[in-house]
Parts: structure tokens; C-alpha cells; sequence
């Protein structure tokens, strides 16, 4: 997750989530809103983004074998602040570490999309 750490800033709270997913996508991962503070000061604003395998798993099941949840307490954990004063969102790393790898499905979407970029091309040619 140190693949999200910028300097960027964001005009809204969605150009931010917006980046946070384009990176994650990118990188196999899904990171989901976790909760929003809104006038914690009547400056300030924040959002906290996790991974979707964060949470604790309810389950019976301590072997790991055949356990379809996705929630393995991944840690990961990012926020985003709103600074009224200067009225933008900067994104802060909280925890950048992964407890599994990233989603394997999601490198055959990315190559799914290339193919498709090759059609198009030849096509056009
Ligand atoms: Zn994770």
C-alpha cells in the first residue's frame, strides 16, 4: 500500500476515492469506505478506507481450509482528510500492510482489458 502514498490533493471526497480505487484496481485490491467523520472540528473532515478484508471472521472454521469469507483482518487502513481552511483532501497512509496478496482475478481482468485494446487496434489497422 506505499503505492498510495501522494502528495496529490483532492478537490472532493469522491476525486479521492476515485484515485484510492484506480490504484487498488490496479494493484489487485479493493479498499471500501469504512466510515466518514464530517465537522470533527468544523475544519476538518476525514474518511477512513480499508481493504475489503479487513474485519474479524465469525467463523467456526480456525484451519483456514475452505473459508469463503473475505474478512481476514487485514489491517490495511487509509484516511482521507478535508481541510476546510484550504478546502482539499489529502490522503494519508495509516497501515500499509497487506495480511494476503492481492486478487488474482483482477490480473486476468487487466489482461482481459489489454486483449481487447489489441482487437481494437486491429480493427482500426
Ligand atoms: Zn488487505
Amino acid at each position: 500500500m506505499a503505492d498510495f502514498e501522494t502528495d496529490q490533493v483532492f478537490t472532493t471526497r469522491e476525486n479521492l476515492k476515485e484515485w484510492v480505487d484506480n490504484v487498488a484496481r490496479n494493484l489487485g485490491y479493493v479498499v471500501i469506505t469504512k466510515r466518514s467523520k464530517t465537522k470533527i472540528s468544523g475544519y476538518v473532515s476525514k474518511v477512513i478506507l480499508v481493504c475489503d478484508r479487513s474485519g474479524v471472521y465469525r467463523g467456526t472454521n480456525t484451519s483456514g481450509r475452505n473459508t469463503r469469507t473475505k474478512k481476514i483482518n487485514c489491517l490495511c487502513e487509509l484516511v482521507g482528510i478535508y481541510y476546510k481552511t484550504y478546502d482539499y483532501w489529502t490522503l494519508t497512509v495509516k497501515n500499509g500492510e497487506h495480511n494476503h496478496d492481492p486478487a488474482m482475478y483482477m490480473e486476468g481482468h487487466a489482461f482481459a482489458k489489454r486483449l481487447t485494446k489489441n482487437e481494437r487496434r486491429m480493427v482500426e489497422d
